[in-house]
């Protein structure tokens, strides 16, 4: 596995390999602490692509200012070997400088509206830092196709519209949710929990277990699923919902009625750490 830096090196790397013909490049973005669910779109991107590169880059313009960018978790040795183990050909690993040649105040990508809703607005500017960063790695790579996990389901609602809009070639393929097997989904930030606040954020998990019951059973009014499901959440008095909805998966808007594909989504803080989890509704 080649590690490359300047975007440079990755452009002059991926042109290469599509001038050689019948090759296919699958582009893996993550900021690193790779786990398996990292793990779980590497494999998915060496299925669908003959080339897979791994981006690592812990992008500042995503993280709002009073959030954890100095301290988020970073582990470059165990994921170059992760990434290597998996299978990846490249490990994208730019400096700030690389992705921001003018800084981060500079040129930016913003999807109006989506933006603004379940992540966007709790953590205002965040999804403009993600379609910025995402947007300048697609533009570097010229990837065929790119992977990303449904755990972030708001942010694969703004990139989806993100490509779509810029006429970007590239494809966007969402790989399900890794989870432990207590079914906390895998996090980078789950390495900031004490033992005991890992088990109260298993109030997340079961909050979805809960409303995916309640739809088996023949509920479809919002209302309904979204009280029971704060109900799972009253008793875990140490957990504090930021937000529990139920949406449109591409609108991202709230919906009355639930319907086979309508996503429902929660976030909530453990301690100082925000966690989130998703399904859509079947
Ligand atoms: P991150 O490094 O947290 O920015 O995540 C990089 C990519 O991995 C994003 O597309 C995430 O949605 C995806 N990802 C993170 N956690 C999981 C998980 N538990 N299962 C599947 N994909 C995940």
């Amino acid at each position: 596995m080649q590690i490359l830096r300047p975007v440079a090196e990755l452009r002059r790397w991926s042109r290469k390999l599509r001038a050689a013909g019948g090759n296919t490049l699958g582009l893996v973005p993550t900021m690193g602490a790779l786990h398996a669910g990292h793990a779980s779109l590497i494999r998915a991107a060496r299925t669908l692509s003959t080339h897979v590169a791994v981006s690592l880059f812990v992008n500042p313009t995503q993280f709002g200012p009073s959030e954890d960018y100095a301290r988020y978790p970073r582990a470059f040795e165990a994921d170059c070997a992760l990434a290597a183990a998996e299978g990846a050909d490249v490990l994208f690993a730019p400096a700030v400088e690389e992705l921001y040649p003018s800084g981060p105040d500079s040129t930016f990508v913003e999807v109006p509206g989506l933006s603004d809703r379940l992540d966007g607005q709790s953590r205002p500017g965040h999804f403009r830092g993600v379609a910025t960063v995402v947007a300048k790695l697609l533009i570097a790579a010229e990837p065929d196709r790119a992977f990303f996990g449904q755990k972030d389901a708001a942010q694969v609602a703004v990139l989806r519209r993100m490509i779509a809009d810029l006429l970007l070639a590239t494809e966007i393929v969402v790989c399900p949710i890794v989870r432990d097997a207590d079914g906390l989904a895998l996090s980078s930030r789950n390495a900031y929990l004490t033992p005991a606040q890992r088990t109260q954020a298993l109030a997340l998990s079961r909050s979805i277990h809960h409303v995916e019951s309640l739809v088996a059973g023949g509920e479809r009014r919002a209302s309904m699923l979204l009280a029971s499901a704060h109900g799972v959440f009253a008793a875990e008095p140490e957990v504090r919902i930021d937000y529990i909805a139920l949406i449109d998966a591409a609108t991202l808007e709230p919906v009355e009625t639930a319907v086979s594909g309508t996503l429902f989504a929660v976030a909530a803080w453990v301690g100082a750490t925000r966690l989130i989890d998703n399904a859509i509704l079947d």
